[in-house]
């Protein structure tokens, strides 16, 4: 490992060797959540000023955000967000102004997917801005990534890339990155329908999350480039494909199913006016490809070292 670690082998580095859980868990680390044994899901997600955003979002839709990445995950596992703790460290001259922004945006989102704040901690930064939710929620039938079967189709909800054309082009397209609407209620519905097998949620391009699929589930998968779902607002030239799948952002679901529930799972988007939209399939042979050319390179890294490899 190198001296200066990147996300994966740090996250690697603090699960492994840890001491014996003293709980029984139907999901351990790795997923988008954890799950307890009653169904009780747990997830985290931290944003940070300068590395997920700019001074280009509004506080407002900053307070939706930090509530919305949570509740993608919670919904990732098949289940309903319920409560919400907050950590909040901000830089001192930070206005009322801007409180009064962010606490309305996250209201509208806690209210939105019926979510009670139940605490959190607030410190000064002597930088960037921080926020820190963490989530509960609650699974009847919890759907992890590590399931997916050859031959399952490979399914998406919603749109492909609005948000990194929003951040990249700019224009009405920066709503979908300022203010993501992860489809829960189908989350929910999916996790309940038969022939559903691995679930999670697409934050960080879907080349990227569906390796990830891929690895935990040890199979491997070909999508079709064309059957990319993609907005009126995506744009048509050169970059299309690389907003779609090397950007992230999105927060739609990924899953796999059996063929044969692939009516169930398009009555399903209609009854949650949630688009659903098959890319591609599962094989048993390692890799992730596109059927006709290879991915475009990843057009965003977190946690990206300027000295890196
Ligand atoms: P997601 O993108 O779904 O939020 P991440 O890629 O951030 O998930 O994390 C992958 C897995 O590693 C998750 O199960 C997460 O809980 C776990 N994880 C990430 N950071 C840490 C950490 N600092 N300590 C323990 N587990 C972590
Ligand atoms: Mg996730």
């Amino acid at each position: 490992m190198p001296d200066d670690p990147l996300e994966f082998d740090i996250i690697e580095r603090l699960l492994q060797g840890r001491p014996t859980s003293p709980i029984n868990l139907l999901v351990d680390a790795g997923d988008d959540a954890a799950v307890l044994n009653n169904g009780a899901a747990f997830c985290n997600d931290v944003l940070v000023e300068g590395v997920h955003f700019d001074t280009q979002i509004s506080p407002e839709d900053l307070g939706w955000k930090c509530v919305a990445v949570n509740v993608s995950d919670i919904a990732a596992m098949g289940g309903t967000p319920t409560w919400a703790m907050l950590g909040l460290s901000i830089p001192q001259g930070t206005s009322l102004n801007w409180l009064e922004g962010f606490t309305k945006g996250l209201h509208a989102a806690l209210s939105r997917w019926n979510i009670h704040l139940i605490g959190g901690d607030t410190t000064r930064s002597p930088g960037p801005k921080f926020l820190s939710i963490s989530m509960g929620g609650q699974c009847e039938k919890a759907i992890t990534r590590c399931s997916a079967l050859p031959g399952d189709d490979i399914w998406v909800t919603g749109m492909l890339g609005t948000a990194a054309q929003g951040f990249f082009h700019g224009g009405p397209a920066l709503i979908a990155l300022h203010r993501p609407e992860p489809p829960a209620e189908m989350g929910l519905a999916l996790s309940k329908l038969e022939g559903v097998h691995a679930m999670m949620d697409i934050s960080d391009g879907l080349h990227r999350d569906l390796k990830r699929l891929c690895a935990a589930s040890q199979v491997g998968a070909i999508v079709n480039a064309e059957d990319l779902p993609g907005s009126d607002w995506l744009t048509s030239g050169p970059d299309r494909l690389a907003l779609q799948v090397s950007f992230g952002e999105d927060y739609q679901l990924l899953f796999t199913a059996a063929p044969s529930s692939s009516k169930s799972v398009k009555d399903l988007g209609q009854r949650h006016s949630t688009a659903v939209t098959r890319i591609g399939t599962i094989r048993a042979e390692g890799g992730v490809h596109l059927s006709d050319r290879s991915w475009p390179p990843s057009l965003f890294d977190h946690f990206h070292r300027e000295t890196a490899s």
